[in-house]
């Protein structure tokens, strides 16, 4: 009987899924890499979210297997083409977050125009500080993103039917329905709210930076729900106290996890874990291409 390995928490639904197909799941979200090497030759295939790492090591030992499935969009923690070079096939859920990491960086942008997170802190402290907080609406602004792939697109047609302008600066894509592909240099100096939706490479790697961050619009709003190490987090610190940035929302960082950031010691930051893709839809939508990918490398 094919063996599947299962190193990261994943829905029960999918192990449920390859089970009926007639595969064995291992179920052990809890792995050690140590534990990882000694047990891999035993596998068909495995499946990893973001925590385990699949570099040579893993793969050398893994003498059976014949594919590493990811539930999620970037492969960042797998050497693809060391596996490639193996014959071990590599397969991700590109679609299933969409929607959910699209929804995040729209309920950023309404909570950056609202302050709905620091009104929140200033009642639990017993204050009705109605006059501390002034908003803005999005209506009539424009939106700068980063990347016009998957999820920027859905964010930009979301946007659209807010009222709101849509720009973005990506250099593999010519056209996006509602959105205005532009040069970054004219984003900078459009956008009201710029919001990061590319993966991490040499191009995208601190592309906001203390230069960059000069280009824009006084009081812009930045929300990165992409990837760490795309923003200089020390230059957008100091771009928040100057007040040049009037606040952001982020859930990536450039070293995860991130405790005691010290991004998180200005009130005009708000954010997440790296839960862009964390809703109960995505996690079954994610369960369900990963039981599928597993089944038909292992099955046919
Ligand atoms: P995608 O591949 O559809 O889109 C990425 C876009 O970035 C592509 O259109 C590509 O052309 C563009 N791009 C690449 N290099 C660029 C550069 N130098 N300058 C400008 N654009 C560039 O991917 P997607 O599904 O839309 O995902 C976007 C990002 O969101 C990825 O980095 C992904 O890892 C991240 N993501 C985060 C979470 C989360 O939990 N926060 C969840 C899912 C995805």
């Amino acid at each position: 009987m094919m063996k599947v390995l299962i190193c990261d928490a994943t829905a029960q639904s999918a192990l449920d899924m390859i089970a009926e197909a007639g595969i064995e799941v291992v179920n052990k979200p809890a792995i050690t890499p140590e534990e990882l090497l000694e047990e891999i030759a035993e596998y068909d295939a495995m499946v990893v979210r973001s925590r385990t790492k699949v570099r040579k090591p893993v793969i050398d030992a893994a003498t059976k297997l014949k594919a590493i499935v990811r539930g999620g969009v970037g492969l960042d923690n797998i050497d693809v083409k060391y596996a490639g070079s193996k014959g071990i096939q590599v397969l991700n859920t590109p679609t299933a977050s969409t929607a959910a990491v699209a929804e995040l960086a729209i309920g950023y942008i309404f909570a950056l125009a609202r302050n709905i997170p620091q009104m929140t802190i200033s009642m639990e402290e017993g204050e009705w500080a109605k006059k501390s907080f002034s908003g803005t609406e999005i209506a009539g602004k424009t939106l700068g993103l980063i990347g016009a792939g998957r999820i920027a697109c859905s964010v930009g047609q979301k946007a659209n039917a807010l009222g709101m302008a849509v720009v973005a600066y990506d250099p593999y894509v010519e056209s996006a329905e509602g959105i205005k592909i532009v040069a970054l240099e004219e984003l900078l100096t459009l956008a009201d709210y710029i919001s990061l939706h590319v993966p991490y490479n040499e191009g995208t790697h601190n592309i906001l930076n203390a230069d960059t961050f000069a280009e824009m619009k006084d009081g812009v709003y930045v929300i990165n729900c992409g990837r760490g190490g795309t923003i200089d987090e020390d230059a957008l610190f100091d771009s928040l106290k100057s007040g040049k940035v009037a606040g952001a929302a982020l859930d990536v960082y450039t070293e995860e996890p991130s405790m005691g950031h010290k991004l998180y010691t200005l009130e005009q930051v708000i954010g997440s874990p790296h839960i862009g893709a964390g809703t109960v839809e995505a996690k079954a939508r994610v369960g369900t291409e990963v039981a599928k990918n597993v089944i038909n490398v292992l099955k046919g």
